[in-house]
């Protein structure tokens, strides 16, 4: 059993009371690694050591250096790709290609921000004759990250790459049922020549490690990623030290499908949608929309495919479907899908998967891509966050009323919309609440574009360099330049 520990000022670090946690290979059904369950001691030791490197050794690393330690990292990811997309698929269940993929995207974001982080400007104007004004765009000081399991090494990156460009240092505390590729990623940190305590490494349970952090009083930013529920508490604690806080939160993404639409295009494109990363992406369009008349001929051949999506070990190439984060998520995935049923929606294909698969894979770990057909978009299941491989459909008569069912939920995080009407498509994204919005294409996220939510999905903007706004402050600096001492109470 391999043993993991943390990364504090440049070091492996034990916890200070000796006590680690499991991590799981949940497609497997096994124990992964014991990893360091960090004390509050630890978590002291590492926001102190972030402390001393922002106004020590990071400070005096110019920002052209900074920049060249990005890329030089982002080199690094890149070289160990391949073993990196394998611990991330053992310790989360997803496909190893899927992984690959989030990879490569870490390694973009990390070279979009080595970029930026050599432009980094203010502003210069004269107020008056008199007085000059200019504008510096300082870090924000010692950040704290905390992340959830879905995207372990890409939402690590969304958060370090922007925070280091800009100068920050960064605590990390990566969620405990995936922590494996976070602490890899601070090691390679280290050969890339980031200094000591620029960028450190917490494990353990969120309700203590976590609250630990955020509520740190030498943290001044908090960039958090999870549920709805916990960044509600982020908040909260953000608000006692009134810390700078991002939230990227949970969603309930609408998929429109307008009878005017390529339907075969719209079936495969909402296919990935859903169930890429079975289903546990936040920005997972997990509502089909369906305009009535398109309804019958869309349901059969999106379920059809479905059901020929195939499971199975995350390792191999061939799987697109791979396995829940752990058995309890797919219970819970599970009994969202019966009380769906029990509330009158149809199940047109998945749900459990009871003894198919090899004696080496954990079937109980895994939920067959599911389709709900004839839900209301008001009940339990066409509300709240299922986060697996589950969609419902609910039918439309107009533009309008897609309109008004895609915006009758908490969230706002991500949309799709279908349509050969490309005049509609603009219209109908121009009227639905989501962060960001698809027309005709399924995919939601991209280096360089920005990333959040709307409504309960959260605040704040990732992945494009608009980001660098959550990890700077502005500071404006007044000149004069008056030949004469300025005199305004003319004594
Ligand atoms: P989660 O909220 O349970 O946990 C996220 C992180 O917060 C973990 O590291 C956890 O240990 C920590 N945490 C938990 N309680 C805490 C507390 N009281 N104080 C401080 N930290 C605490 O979320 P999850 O189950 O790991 O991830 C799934 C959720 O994340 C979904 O709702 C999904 O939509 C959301 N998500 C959003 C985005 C986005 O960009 N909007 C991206 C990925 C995931």
């Amino acid at each position: 059993m391999t043993e993991v520990a943390m990364l504090i000022n440049g070091e492996a670090h034990p916890s200070a009371d000796g006590r680690t946690f499991s991590t799981y290979e949940p497609a497997r059904g096994s124990t992964l690694a014991e990893v360091a369950r960090a004390t509050t001691d630890d978590v002291d030791a590492a926001v102190s050591a972030a402390r001393t490197a922002l106004s020590g050794a990071w400070a005096k690393t110019s920002p052209a250096k900074r920049s060249r330690m990005l890329a030089r990292l982002a080199q690094l990811i890149e070289g160990q790709a391949d073993a990196l997309a394998e611990l991330e698929s053992r310790n989360n269940g997803k496909p190893k290609w899927q992984c690959l993929a989030e990879i490569r995207q870490a390694v973009s974001d990390l070279d979009l921000f080595a970029g930026a982080a050599q432009h980094i400007y203010g502003r210069s104007f004269a107020v008056n004759p008199s007085v000059l004004s200019y504008t510096l765009r300082e870090p924000v000081g010692v950040c704290a990250a905390i992340i959830p399991w879905n995207y372990p090494l890409m939402m690590a990156t969304w958060k370090l790459a922007p925070a280091l460009a800009a100068g920050c240092t960064l605590v990390l505390k990566p969620a405990s049922a995936t922590p494996l590729t976070a602490l890899e990623l601070g090691k390679l940190a280290l050969e890339a020549g980031i200094p000591a305590g620029v960028f450190n490494v917490v494990t353990g349970p969120g309700a203590e490690v976590g609250e630990a952090l955020a509520g740190h009083r030498w943290i001044d930013k908090i960039a958090f990623t999870g549920e709805t529920g916990t960044g509600r508490r982020i908040a909260t604690i953000a608000a006692q030290g009134l810390k700078r806080v991002s939230l990227e939160l949970g969603g309930k993404s609408p998929n429109l499908v307008f009878a005017d639409a390529d339907i075969d295009a719209a079936v495969l494109g909402s296919l990935w949608a859903i169930y890429y990363s079975a289903g546990q992406s936040c920005e997972a369009r997990s509502r089909i929309l369906v305009e009535e008349s398109a309804h019958d001929r869309f349901v059969e051949a999106f379920a059809g495919k479905a059901a020929a999506l195939r499971i199975g070990d995350p390792l191999l190439d061939e799987t697109q479907v791979g396995s829940m984060v752990s058995r309890s998520q797919a219970e819970t995935v599970l009994g969202f899908v019966d009380a769906a049923v029990q509330d009158g929606a149809r199940l047109v294909t998945g749900g459990a998967l009871d003894g198919e698969l090899g004696p080496e894979l954990d079937a109980r770990a895994y939920v067959r891509p599911t389709v709900l057909d004839g839900v209301a978009n008001d009940s339990r299941i066409g509300q709240e966050e299922v986060f697996g491989p589950v969609v419902t459909v609910t039918t439309f008569t107009d533009e309008a009323e897609a309109v008004k069912l895609a915006n009758d939920v908490r969230y706002g995080l991500a949309a799709t919309i279908w349509t050969g009407d490309s005049a509609r498509g603009l219209r109908v994204a121009a009227r639905v609440r989501a962060g960001t919005v698809g027309v005709n294409q399924p995919f939601a996220a991209f280096p360089g574009v920005p990333f959040g939510g709307f409504k309960e999905s959260g605040y704040g903007r990732e992945m494009s360099i608009d980001a660098l706004d959550l990890y700077t402050e502005q500071k404006a600096v007044l000149v004069s330049t008056s030949p004469k001492p300025l005199n305004p109470f003319g004594m």
